[in-house]
This record gives structure tokens, C-alpha cells and sequence, in this order.
């Protein structure tokens, strides 16, 4: 574990507390091993000058919500000091009660909550206050005889803290535990299954003291810990293996109650851990730190012969622990496993959007190296299920899952859009991601990829008119994101004008393979994967030229009506499926890549009649956007449309030729 203290960084914070509090705050969260997703806090004690010129003693501590990686001065709250320390000395008080009395001495009221630790961090009787879930020191702890190791490793300048509930019976038990103690005699605090705290008369020592107790639980790892074992090689994936990934998340969502995405890792570690002989065992013994509960459940599943059946017995057995440990009032989560071992082939993790899957992926990847870290120690032991349980089911924890506002409509859903470089395949894929979706956006334009790169939204180049690229292109989405929910078949091109009578061959054929053979071999990939969806559908950009075609226009209009007759079939075919397929009619979407000026002047001239009297020649005389046409999609993918299947709505302004 490397210091990463910076002199330059640290001048510039001018010796202000808040500033270097969070300066050596985010020097924490930049190392993920000491702290992952919002793990971890840390604070400062300081004088402020309150309304009445007087001054008062405040701790400056971590607000719930903020992640000690990204943190600044707005993430403290200034919590009065004395009413912190006197809370200690309650014999009871819950958490809720807690929480209240912390806000309410809480100086600026819009600050955020502070730390359910704030407490403890009063009591420390240093300025300076630092506190991680290290992975080297929860992982010497995790073991049978932790706590001598503890003691192997530091001697007497810790105090060893048996594992509580985090909140206020930690504090609670460290107050009790150190009436008597000389502080200055302690470089920190190892809490058991939980974690490590340090502290300090400057920002620098706190920090430094911080990075040479892990340090020290790293050296020990190393030591007497993992030894390098040899690679291991990938069982191969069997043939179906992307049918059983999209049913094992068909699984999980229906147990869940609403899609989840699904992020497979068959990277070195995972498959390593995924190869272990008693993996099935090891990934059901319970998480790293007991936080981690309500990211990754108290157990990992294993997944047999059946994944259904495997999320099934999960449930069950879920369902047991709950009625093992409930008390009235309290009413079961859901049972739905978060991560998942494929034995010999790696690690699964399933979050109501991408980002939520990648989070728990990053916890479970740094479980995975503790889990066989701990076995070389005498054994992986984290806590027993009734303090998870606990933790699983605290108030206070439950809260931090619970955002503000509604789930999004499309929460978990997986689509793939086609065309979605440009006009409207790219407003539709950012409509989708911002309605909660996980999206693979093609295009054939190379710019796709940096277009879309962001947590749940992709972008893969595909040439649509290539069959192979297109089947690649949809297994590239469920392997990506578990499975396949939503395809917005888009990509297209308007043809150049000509009369059916100086048509030439190479127009005509460029129209059928990109304007219609093209959504075929994508409906045909899709398909099996469909039948594997969450409330599945298919969207089908047609053309105004279906209802209405133009002069000039017969090798465009001719593969778009094609089109909406393979869509016909295909709502026909597939609806026994429980999929269905829509077509949407857009016309007069001027803010696309199709509308280039030379098209506009040509569609004019077909008709006789300037730009500006082509552009607004329709009924409500309006001017339709690539935004009103996602608004739509949206709708046409989503609940409004659950109902209908084998429709065709236009979206054009009203024409008098489709009315
Ligand atoms: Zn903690």
C-alpha cells in the first residue's frame, strides 16, 4: 500500500481543515482496495465562528451518499460536537432516533445526512479521523483466529473491536471499551469483519498511519497468504452458452420482479475462482464486509445443469434465512441472487441497470481475492447470517438503496438499436439509456464507438447488410448485458430519386439489401434471444412511403413496404412469444443524417414545390424531430404499446395521402 501524499496538493488546500479533509479523503477512495462504492469515512473536528460571533467545536464527517473517491467540501456535514459526544453516553437509542439527532445538530440544513459513524468519530479524541474496509485487513479478520492475527501483525498500538452492528452500538461498544485507554498509545482501532480506523493530530499523519496498518495486513497476506498458482485454462464455453446466460437473467429478473442486467466476467481471476473444487461452498459463505450485503445478497449461487432451477432453489433457501431470522413487522426483500458463480467459467452479476452490475461486479471481484487469500490463512470465515441479516435488513441500509423518484421505465431492459450514429437510431438509444435501459447502439460509422461509451450504452460497428456482422452484433449485446429485451430496427438510407424507368440495377439492389434484407437477418438473429426477453419488443423504423409513396422514390419505397410486410409476419409468428412487433411510419424528420441538402432539393423537385414548402407540407404544418420520434419509440417499446402488436403508427405531421 503506497502513500499517495502530495505536498503540491496539500499547500493548496491553504491549511484549510474542510479542504484537506477532503483532499486526503479522496487519497482514500482513489485506492479500491481500502474503499469500494460509498465504503468507508472519514472526518475532522475544528472551531467554527456560529451567527452569534461565538465559537462552537463541529466534526466536519462524511455525508451519506458521498463516495470517498469522488468527495469535495460540499460532501461534509458540520455536526455540533458536544451533542455528538453526549450521545455516546446513552445507555440506548435506535438508529432512527440517531439519524434524527444527528440532523438536528447539524449546523447547515443543507447539508448532507451525516455518517451513521459520526458518533464514533466524535469519541476519538484526535482531530483528524480515518476510517476504511480494507480488503487486507477484513481478510486477516475473516479467518477462525483473526483476532490473534490481528495481534501477530500489530502488537499492543491496536485496539482489537469484536464485530457489532455499524451505528450506534459501535460507537456505543468503543466508547465503553476505551474509558480507560491512552490514546496516544494507539496507532488505530481493527474493528473484527469490518474494518480499520485511524487518527491524528494532522490531516497527513491520520492518512499515513492509515496506509502503514494495511500495509502491514498486506505484508502479513503476502507472507503467509496465496501462494502464485498456475493459470487456469477455460473449460470453453459450451455451444448454447449465450441461451443460458439470457435464461439465467430471465430468471433472476422474474425472481427480482423486474429486469435486471447481467455483466459476466471470464477474466483470469474469475475464472480461477470459478475452477476452485469447493467454489460452490466458498461463494456461499458470505460477503467481505457485512455493507456488502445489500449489494450482493449474504450468498453468491451457484449455477447447475438448469439456471432456472438453480434461481429457484436460491429463492427457496433465501426464503428460509429470512424465516429464520425475521421479526414482526418486517417483511421479506426480494430473493433474487445478485451474483452467481458459471463453475469453469467465471463470475455473473445482475443489477437493476449496468451501472448497479458493475458495482457489484467490482465488490465481488475484490471477494473473490480475500475468499482465497482467507483460504490459505485456515480458512474463509466472514460473519455468521444472523449479523448479516441484521445488516441486510438495518433501516439505515436499506435507505442507502432506495433513490429518490420512481424506477425508470426501462430499468434493466437490454436493447439494441441499429443506425444509431446519427438522426433518429440516436435519439431513440439515448432515449432508451435515459429511460433506464442497457444499449448496444450499430453503426456502420466508426464514430459509434466513442459515441457511446459510457456504463450502459455501447456502441459496436456493423455493416446491417452483412449477415454475419449483424448475428456477431447481437450476440456481441447479450454477451455484454445478459440478454436481449428491445430492437429498434432503424438503420437505412434513402436511395437517390429516379423513375422506375431509368432505375438502374446496383439503386434497386443497394435498397432491398439495406432498406429490408438487412432487418430480416437482424429479426432472425434476434429472435432466439427475444423468446429469452423481459416483455420483449421489436420497433420497425418504416417510412411514410408505405402509406404514401413518392415519384421517384420506388426502389426505397418498394424495400420499405417489404419491410413493414416482414414486420406483419413477424407480429404474426412471434406473438405466440409474447413479442411484439410494431412499425413506425416517421416522415419529415429533417434533423437526421437522411435529410442531406441534395435529398431535400430532389425530394422537392419530385413534387415540384420549393424546400421551405416541401419541409412544411403537412397538415398541422409541423416540424417533427429525431426527439419526437424517440418520445414515441419509447412509448411503442414500452407499456402503452403492451397491448398492440402488428401496428403501424405514422409520425409525419399529418399527411392527407396516409389519413
Ligand atoms: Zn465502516
Amino acid at each position: 500500500m503506497q502513500s499517495l501524499w502530495n505536498d503540491r496538493d496539500a499547500a493548496a488546500c491553504h491549511n484549510d481543515p474542510l479542504a484537506l479533509r477532503a483532499y486526503t479523503s479522496r487519497l482514500l477512495g482513489r485506492e479500491p482496495s481500502l474503499v469500494l462504492h460509498g465504503g468507508g469515512n472519514t472526518s475532522v473536528k475544528a472551531p467554527i465562528t456560529n451567527l452569534f460571533g461565538e465559537p462552537e467545536q463541529v466534526l466536519l464527517v462524511k455525508g451519506s451518499g458521498w463516495d470517498l473517491a469522488t468527495i469535495t467540501e460540499a460532501g461534509f456535514a458540520p455536526v455540533r460536537l458536544d451533542v455528538l459526544q453526549r450521545m455516546a453516553e446513552l445507555p440506548k437509542l435506535t438508529d432512527t432516533d440517531m439519524v434524527k439527532a444527528q440532523r438536528a445538530a447539524t449546523l447547515d440544513p443543507g447539508a448532507p445526512t451525516p455518517s451513521v459513524e459520526a458518533i464514533l468519530h466524535a469519541i476519538i479524541p484526535f482531530a483528524w479521523v480515518d476510517h476504511t474496509h480494507a480488503d487486507a485487513v477484513v481478510t486477516v479478520t475473516n479467518t477462525p483466529d483473526g483476532g490473534r492475527r490481528v495481534r501477530e501483525i500489530y502488537g499492543d498500538r491496536v485496539l482489537i473491536v469484536p464485530y457489532v452492528m455499524p451505528g450506534f452500538i459501535l460507537a456505543r461498544a468503543v466508547y465503553e471499551m476505551t474509558r480507560q485507554t491512552d490514546w496516544r498509545a494507539l496507532d488505530g482501532l481493527i474493528l473484527l469483519n469490518h474494518g480499520v480506523f485511524t487518527f491524528g493530530d494532522d490531516a497527513r499523519a491520520s492518512y499515513e498511519l492509515m496506509i502503514k496498518l494495511v500495509g502491514q495486513a498486506e505484508d502479513y497476506l503476502a507472507a503467509n497468504g496465496k501462494k502464485k498458482s498456475s493459470p487456469v485454462k477455460a473449460a470453453g464455453a459450451p455451444p448454447d452458452a449465450l441461451a443460458q446466460l439470457a435464461r439465467l437473467r430471465k430468471a433472476v429478473s422474474t425472481a427480482r420482479g423486474s429486469s435486471m442486467v447481467a455483466r459476466l466476467d471470464q477474466g483470469g481471476d474469475a475464472l480461477e475462482f470459478a475452477s476452485l473444487p469447493g467454489v460452490a461452498d466458498l461463494a456461499s459463505r458470505g460477503p467481505l464486509t457485512p455493507d456488502h450485503v445489500i449489494r450482493t445478497k449474504p450468498k453468491g449461487m451457484v449455477v447447475g445443469q438448469d439456471p432456472v432451477a438453480s434461481v429457484q432453489e436460491y429463492g427457496v433457501r433465501y426464503e428460509q434465512y429470512f424465516a429464520r431470522h425475521r421479526t414482526s413487522g418486517l417483511s421479506a426483500l426480494d430473493s433474487a441472487p445478485r451474483w452467481a458463480v458459471l463453475p469453469g467459467v467465471g463470475t455473473i452479476t445482475f443489477g437493476g441497470s449496468a451501472a448497479d452490475a458493475d458495482i457489484a461486479a467490482d465488490i465481488v471481484r475484490h471477494t473473490r481475492r480475500a475468499i482465497q487469500a482467507a483460504e490459505t490463512l485456515g480458512g474463509w470465515m466472514p460473519l455468521g447470517e444472523a449479523e448479516l441479516f441484521e445488516v441486510e435488513y438495518w433501516e439505515l441500509e436499506q435507505a442507502k438503496l432506495k433513490k429518490p423518484g420512481s424506477p425508470r421505465p426501462f430499468q434493466g431492459k437490454v436493447a439494441v438499436v441499429t443506425g444509431a450514429a446519427s438522426g433518429i437510431g440516436k435519439a431513440v438509444a439515448e432515449a432508451l439509456h435515459g429511460a433506464g435501459a442497457a444499449v448496444l447502439g450499430l453503426d456502420i460509422n466508426p464514430s459509434i464507438k466513442t459515441q457511446f461509451n459510457q456504463s450502459g450504452l455501447a456502441g459496436g460497428v456493423c455493416d446491417v447488410t452483412d449477415q454475419a456482422a449483424v448475428t456477431a452484433s447481437v450476440e456481441k449485446a447479450v454477451g455484454l448485458f445478459g440478454g436481449l429485451d428491445l430492437l429498434v430496427s432503424n438503420a437505412g438510407l434513402f436511395t437517390p430519386s429516379s423513375a422506375l424507368a431509368d432505375l438502374d440495377e446496383a439503386t434497386w439492389q443497394k435498397s432491398l439489401a439495406l432498406n429490408l434484407s438487412s432487418h430480416r437477418y437482424l429479426l432472425q438473429a434476434a429472435t432466439p434471444y427475444l423468446k429469452l426477453g423481459v416483455d420483449p419488443a421489436v420497433l420497425i423504423i418504416g417510412s411514410k412511403n408505405v402509406p404514401a409513396p413518392g415519384p421517384g422514390a420506388g426502389a426505397y419505397s418498394v424495400a420499405k413496404a417489404g419491410l413493414t410486410q416482414l414486420a406483419r409476419v413477424a407480429a404474426l409468428e412471434l406473438a405466440g412469444d409474447g413479442i411484439r412487433v410494431n412499425v413506425m411510419h416517421p416522415h419529415a424528420v429533417f434533423d437526421t443524417g437522411a435529410w442531406t441538402p441534395e435529398v431535400l432539393a430532389e425530394r422537392a423537385r419530385s413534387y415540384g414545390v420549393s424546400v421551405e414548402e416541401y419541409k412544411a407540407k403537412n397538415l398541422l404544418k409541423a416540424e417533427v424531430t429525431s426527439a419526437d420520434v424517440a418520445a414515441l419509440a419509447l412509448a411503442m417499446l414500452g407499456a402503452p404499446f403492451a397491448k398492440t402488436t402488428g401496428a403501424q403508427v405514422p409520425i409525419d405531421g399529418g399527411n392527407d395521402r396516409v389519413i
